[in-house]
């Protein structure tokens, strides 16, 4: 994320502060000072914002680690003002697996709250139901307070809260998982419509929130049907199959030749039935450059390209692409090159079929 620093590794995963976060610990620590609070209440001050960061930092790697006994990595943790990221890998997709990924981050924030209340109530704290606070106000007291709150607003039922996911998986248990996310994202929508409206009458952080939780279902469900609508088609169906391929003794300038006259930027280079690499315009514009027109595509090609199997679907190659160095797969059926798979191909698939998607939510 940008504008974001790193402050620690923990387990193997990175954790960064957003400069937002700090905007948010400078202000606690202005109305401390413009309160009038002493040096020693300002310090105070400072160790509950840093407690609550640690608590909020907590409930983070509650769903990374949990994600981690699912076999998923996580990229890394940032904090924000209105809480932290943990970025996945990816989401899991058995609905099961995405509820207790979901449900950890909260259940830290339950267990810190239980651990505290069994201190402070061994301390001599006790808490008073009449007045719903505790007998006197200290640190403990605050981060109970702050850790409940934690867990309920992270329970709310609406992307990108921990409770949309909550209420996702659960619906996945039972229809499929688009339609399951279409319903989340727009109960969530609707739940920050209300937000909204009551923020209306007084309360302008509720509709900051409100506008927060909006974004966040609509790209939930941007997403999810992005994916899905790439998860279930098999590669066959978005490659190229009118292609030109290239042998590996032929001159750079042969291949210079089929960019001129055709569309093709990418080239297999293919002797006999097998695929030995991919020549792009790139590597023919720098062969020619650096030896000359007579260069032989041998030596300009791409060699070690990962290759995709016919019966692969995009989901999975999407990410591979994204990865190569290359910009372009070749397809095997059975050893035999059937096609080429490229970014600007999928691209054009899915605004072919999302042109058509778009009339009718499923
Ligand atoms: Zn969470």
């Amino acid at each position: 994320m940008r504008w974001s620093w790193k402050i620690a590794n923990i387990l193997g995963i990175g954790v960064y502060i957003h400069a937002t976060f700090s905007l948010l610990i400078l202000f606690i620590l202005y109305s401390s000072w413009s309160q009038g609070h002493t040096m020693a209440q300002a310090a105070a001050g400072v160790v509950f914002v840093l407690s609550i960061f640690a608590c909020v930092v907590l409930h983070e790697f509650g769903h990374a680690l949990t994600a981690r006994r699912f076999g998923i990595r996580t990229r890394d943790i940032t904090l924000l003002p209105i809480g932290g990221v943990a970025r996945l890998e990816r989401m899991p997709r058995d609905p099961k697996q995405e509820l207790w990924v979901a449900l950890a981050g909260p259940a830290v924030n339950v267990g810190i709250a239980a651990v505290l209340v069994l201190v402070s109530t061994a301390i001599g704290m006790r808490f008073d139901w009449r007045l719903f606070s505790w007998s006197s106000s200290n640190l403990f007291a605050g981060l109970i307070e702050i850790n409940v709150a934690l867990a309920l607003f992270n329970l709310i039922p609406a992307f990108p809260m921990d409770g949309g996911r909550v209420l996702r998986a659960l619906l996945a248990m039972r229809m499929e998982y688009p339609r399951a996310t279409w319903i989340a994202a727009r109960t969530g929508q609707a739940l920050a419509f209300v937000l909204g409206f009551v923020g209306l009458f007084g309360n302008p952080f509720l509709m900051f929130i409100a506008l927060f939780v909006w974004l966040g279902a609509a790209q939930e469900a941007a997403t999810t049907q992005a994916r899905s609508s790439l998860d279930g088609i098999p590669v066959q169906r978005a490659m190229l199959k009118n292609f030109q391929t290239i042998s590996p003794d032929e001159s750079v300038t042969k291949a210079a030749e089929y960019l001129l006259t055709g569309w093709q930027k990418e080239f297999p280079v293919v002797w006999g039935s097998q695929v030995l690499g991919i020549l792009t315009r790139e590597d023919v514009i720098s062969a020619i450059r650096e030896r000359g027109p007579e260069a032989l595509v041998r030596d300009a090609m791409q060699r070690n390209v990962q290759s995709v199997g016919s019966h692969e679907t995009l989901g999975g190659i999407l990410r591979r692409l994204h990865g190569a160095k290359s910009r372009a797969l070749p397809v095997l059926h059975h050893g035999q090159l059937v096609g080429i798979l490229t970014m600007e191909n999928i691209a054009e698939f899915l605004r072919i079929s999302t042109a058509g998607a778009h009339r009718s939510p499923r």
